[in-house]
This record gives C-alpha cells, structure tokens and sequence, in this order.
C-alpha cells in the first residue's frame, strides 16, 4: 500500500503532486476507505460508522456518513471562532466603486446566530423551506447559514427573476417564508426586489401558498407597501434577537438546500442537496482544485442564486477559514476595467468567473486589464460553459501574466461540486479541456446504445458511481430525477453532456448532447465550432446550433457577434467559414453564418440554443419559453435579421 493512503488530509500542494495518481486510484476502487477518512475535514457531533451506501439501481438511493450528525452553519462558523474569529469573512464590494464592507467570523457567527433565533421566533423549525430572494450583499449568505444553523432548508432564486418565476419556486417547494431586500444595485440601476417580491407573493397565495413571513432587508422607508403582521425589518428582527444560537444537529442526510437549475434546457428542476455529503465535497473541492492557502483573498464572482454561488462563494470557503469576496455589481460597471480594479483594490489571489464575463471583458481590450495591479492572483478558475481555448489563452496570458494555472472546472447543479477539474499548480493544462477527474469520480463515455467507450473516444458523459456532493432527489419528484437522471442508462448518471476523451485520458466538453451536431455523420460539439470562430480576429462571441439539412441531415448555423468596431460583410463571411475550414476541417464548413447584435443568453450567462435551433430552422412562430432569458429583446434582433437574411 502506497504511504499515500496511510495519510490524513493535505493540504499542500507538494502532497497532492506525487499522490494524485495514488489517491485517485484509491478514491474509486475504496471509496469507504477514502471518503471515510476526508469526511472528517468537517466537524460531526456523531461521528459516522457507516459511509458510502448508493446504489443507481432500481428506486435509485444515495447516501453518504448516514449515521452521523453535524451542522453546516456550525462548521462555518463556530469552528473557527477560537483560532480564526477575527479573520476576515466576507469582503463585500458594493457596485458603488467607493463602497465596501469586511465581515470577520466572529461578526458573522454572530450575525447568524441572531437572524437565526429570529427565523425561530417567527416558527421556522426543523425541515421548512425558506426561499432567499437576495442581491449579492452579505445578508444573503447570514440568511442561507441561518438556515443551515436551524435546520430549515432554503432555496435561493435568483434575484434577477421575475415575479413568476419566483412564484413558481415558492410554490413548487410551499415555501411559506421568504428573505429579501427592499432593492439592489447593479451597474447603477436599482432593481426594486421587494415590489418582485410582493407581486410574487399575489401570484403564490393565488396558487394556494400561505405566506406568513417576510424579511426585508433596508431601511423602513424604503420599503414599498410594508405589510403589517406579514413584513419584517430584517435588522429590527436581528437587533433585537439573541446573539447565542445552538446549532441544531442535523443528520447527514437530513436535506439541506433546493436549488432550481437554471434551466437552459427547459422546465427548472429542484434539486436537492443533503447536508454532510455536500459540505465535505464542496469543501474539500474547493481547497484542493483551486489550492486554497489560509490567509488567501478568494473571489467568485457567481451569483448565490446559482450553484456556484453555494458550494464555492459561500459554502466551500466558509467551511475552508476562507475570506471570500461578495461583488453586488457588474463587471463591466462603471467601466470594463472594474473586475481587475477590484482584484487590485482587495488583493484578491484566487480568482473564479465564467466564460461568458471573460469573452465580453477580452472584447473590450487590455487596456483595462493591464492598467490594474494584478500581481496577487495566483490562481484563475472558470465555470459553466466549454472554455474556447482562445479565450483561456487570453485568461492565462493577459489576466494572469502567463503566472497563474487556469482550473477549468466542468460540473453541475445536480453534482454539488467540481467533478472534472485540473488540481492548481499540479495537474498539466491544457486549454479548451477540463483536464482529469476528481476524486472519487468515475467519468465514462457511453455511445447512443450506452455501451461503454474505452480509450480516445467521443460520446455521452455518464458518471458510473456515487460522490458525496452528489443531489439525493428532486424536491417532491423522485420518479422524475430516476427518469432524468438514471433511465437513459442503466445503472449510471447521465449528465446531459457530451464529451471527447483524448489520448492523454483528458476530458473535453463538447456542449449539452442535444446541442451536438451531426454532418454526414461526423459527430462534432458545437462548442468545438465556437472556438474556431472565437479564435478569428473579428469575433467576439459565436453560437453554433444544427438545422436540418436534404443532404448532410444536419447543417452548421453560426451566429457571430463581432469585434467592436467590425462590420458584418460578404467578406467577413467568407473569410470566417475559410478560417473554420483551416481550424477544424472542411467537414466543419458553416453553412450559413448570421450577424447576432446580441446572444440569447440565460440569467447565468449561459447562451440558450434552444432559441437559436428555432431560429435557424426558420420555426419562428414557437420559439419557447423566454421566462429565463436575462433579456428577452435579443431574440427580436436575431428574429429581424434571420428574415431580412431570406
Ligand atoms: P438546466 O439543467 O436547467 O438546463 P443548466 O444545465 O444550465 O440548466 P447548471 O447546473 O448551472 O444548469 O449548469 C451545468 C451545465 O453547464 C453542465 O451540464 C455543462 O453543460 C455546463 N458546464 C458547466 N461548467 C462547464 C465547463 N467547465 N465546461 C463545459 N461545460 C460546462
Ligand atoms: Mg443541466
């Protein structure tokens, strides 16, 4: 047995570098063996005896450490009150540049511990649900940890939805009590939440909710039509409520958190994550893929209405002694420069962004990046779409000086925390690729038949065991997370992506398998298409869906948005399909290339192809829904264009 195996948890780098392969290997074929040793990187009340029984099969069952018992909010907090009470918690950065705020533990244990003796006087107990309805201010992780620290379980939305989709959420999980603020601040807009909220709430008591409960956050004046009984000044509750709080003890399999997916790909589903399993994975990725070192400034810039903004602005950094920074504004407000003055302003050396921030911050040019001081990053990290390679080159090279390795990190709402993902500093990049596997993660490419692909393939990725971040259910809906999740192959989680492994055993993403093209039977990511197109000089962002085709089944319709500064011509269409042909093969020629002002982009950033499927095909009388759309005019644009292009 390797001296690997006999260890406890590292967490230096030098460790992870010669053990990698070792604990790898380790963490599939003993995954009691290994889960059971890092588990203990949290606190349990009741130490656990028994810790992986999961089984894909049949009624589909997954649970990790079942027998013991802990507290999120406790691990975040209250743990590291004796050693680290006065390290920083949270920097939050207002969208006012002139604006920010620090947070240390013991504040925030405290904070917590008040609105949490509040959530309890107004009945929150044990297993409700609690809906969080926040702009980025710390507020939101005090009530999310409150949450955690009386049992209740939360589900946070988005503050950037509608009044529907809110309602839908509330409902969909009889959410009878609900946290918000009188508005937020974004790009110098306010966005009056608690108006959001309120028409929400007409629409939820219409559909048969009680809502007893609403905690504001602002100041009394600035609330809008204050409902006697039913509002509560979140800071009057705070203020006048115990700063001592026990943490209640949870089982770690009790549920922990709903999160509605994003919904790219169609209805919102509500996932549910459990408590002991998901804070050991989320902190145990988060030290290790991005080699988080104490003391270090750690920026996500996620919003904590997704699921990064849980396991890696709020969850896995806590549970770490983490300080994690919290930004409420934009990154291209009041200027493109803003992110790299914010990582120069706070010393900030991890960083953690989205493709979608970074090809809009490459289009803007260097200039902004390289007038900021940026020689305390260390590490960069990205997540939620494929990468193009061309815009991680720029990432590396502009942003991190050539310095700092990128973690090109590939997992889901449904997965709890980083599945494939290089470890900081240790495993060789490559760009464009996600790299390795985590941990205990067993990826496998199926064909359509489901057989198993060995060695340099190409295919559907499928995870064939259980993790313990992974989701135990859907809220209310096991039958349709058996359905989703586990019937399309037997015995394995189906992640809805497709995926190339090469010849170094690294994973590449090709985009959801719906999205994945086939011209003349040549299987080819859209993803794959969108980088080439990135990589021309012109182009700042590209969208690739299918259209039907008489003789190649499936044709190639690209949308670009362009450079600023470039106009769309004859000329810039052909020399963009000549560039894809020498970048990928003539077997990639575009077959129709059209002007996009603008990318149907969901609330996440994350470009919605399904729109652009109708589009292309000309189906322009039943493009969906585009409830989830961050701005629903774009397709109006793309509508007027594909009709003046006939
Ligand atoms: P819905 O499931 O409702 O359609 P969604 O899939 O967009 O919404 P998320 O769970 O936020 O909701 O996103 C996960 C998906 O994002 C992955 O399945 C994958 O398609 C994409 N993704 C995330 N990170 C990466 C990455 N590093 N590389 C490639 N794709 C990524
Ligand atoms: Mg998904």
């Amino acid at each position: 047995m390797s001296q690997a195996q006999n260890q406890e948890p590292q967490t230096e780098l030098g460790r992870f570098e010669t053990h990698y392969a070792n604990w790898y290997e380790e963490s599939v074929r003993d995954p009691n063996r290994f889960w059971g040793r890092h588990g203990k990187r949290i606190h349990w009340f009741e130490p656990y005896s028994i810790v992986n029984n999961a089984s894909f099969e049949g009624n589909v069952s997954i649970r990790w450490f079942e027998d013991g018992t802990t507290n999120v909010s406790y691990n975040c907090l209250d743990r590291h009150l004796q050693e680290n009470g006065d390290r920083t918690a949270i920097i939050w950065e207002g969208d006012d540049p002139s604006e920010s705020r620090k947070i240390s533990y013991r504040a925030l244990h405290e904070e917590v511990c008040r609105f949490a003796n509040a959530l309890r006087d107004r009945g929150v107990k044990k297993g409700d649900t609690v809906t969080i309805y926040m702009p980025m201010i710390p507020e939101a992780a005090v009530a999310m940890l409150a949450c955690a620290r009386v049992g209740a379980v939360h589900s946070v939305v988005f503050g950037g939805f509608s009044p529907e989709a809110l309602a839908g959420r509330m409902v969909d999980c009889d959410s009878s009590v609900l946290v918000t603020a009188s508005e937020s601040l974004r790009g110098g807009r306010r966005i009056p939440l608690k108006q959001s909220a309120d028409k929400a709430i007409q629409i939820a008591v219409h559909q048969g909710l009680t809502v007893s409960t609403v905690f504001v956050v602002g100041e009394r004046d600035h609330v809008p039509s204050f409902v006697e009984g039913r509002d509560v000044l979140y800071r009057e509750a705070v203020e006048t409520a115990s700063p001592e709080c026990a943490a209640e003890h949870m089982n770690a399999e009790d549920p922990f958190f709903i999160l509605y997916t994003s919904g790219s790909t169609g209805k919102p589903k509500g996932v549910l994550h459990t408590t002991g399993g998901y804070l050991v994975y989320a902190s145990m990725t988060h030290e290790v893929v991005f080699d988080y070192r104490p003391n270090e400034v750690y920026w996500c810039t996620a919003d904590v209405g997704w699921v990064t903004g849980h396991s890696y602005l709020v969850y896995g950094p806590l549970a770490n002694a983490a300080t994690t920074l919290m930004f409420e504004g934009v990154p291209t407000y009041p200027n493109a420069g803003r992110m790299w003055e914010i990582v120069e302003k706070h010393r900030v050396n991890l960083l953690y962004t989205a493709p979608t921030a970074l090809r809009t911050l490459m289009g803007a040019g260097d200039d902004y990046v390289t007038r900021s001081d940026r020689s305390s990053l260390r590490v960069l990290g990205t997540v939620g779409e494929p990468i193009n390679p061309e815009v991680w080159e720029w990432y590396s090279r502009v942003v991190g000086d050539n310095r700092c390795p990128v973690v090109d990190t590939w997992w889901q709402t449904e997965t709890g925390g980083h599945m494939i993902a290089p470890i900081a500093g240790v495993t060789p990049l490559k760009p464009g690729s996600a790299t390795l596997p985590f941990f205990g993660v067993v990826p496998v490419i199926v064909d359509q038949e489901g057989n198993v692909l060995t060695g340099v393939a190409e295919g559907n990725l499928c995870i064939a065991q259980s993790w313990p971040g992974q989701m135990r259910t859907l809220y209310n809906d096991h039958a349709r997370f058996i359905q989703t999740y586990f019937s399309t192959y037997q015995g394995k989680y189906f992640t809805g992506d497709g995926c190339r492994r090469d010849a170094d055993g690294y994973y590449w993403i090709t985009g959801r398998v719906d999205d994945v093209l086939n011209v003349s039977g040549h299987r080819m990511g859209t993803a794959e298409v969108e980088s080439a197109l990135v990589s021309h000089p012109s182009v700042a962002e590209a969208a690739v869906v299918g259209y039907p085709h008489d003789i190649k089944g499936q044709g190639i319709y690209c949308y670009v948005t362009l450079m600023g500064g470039v106009s769309f011509d004859d000329e810039l269409q052909k020399s963009l399909i000549a560039h894809v042909r020498s970048e990928i093969g003539p077997i990639a020629t575009p077959d129709h290339i059209q002007f996009a002002p603008g990318l149907p982009k969901t609330r996440s950033g994350k470009i919605m192809r399904r729109i652009l499927r109708k589009i292309a095909e000309n189906d322009l009388s039943s493009l969906g829904d585009t409830s989830t759309l961050a701005d629903p005019t774009v397709v109006d644009d793309l509508v007027a264009n594909r009709l003046a292009s006939k």
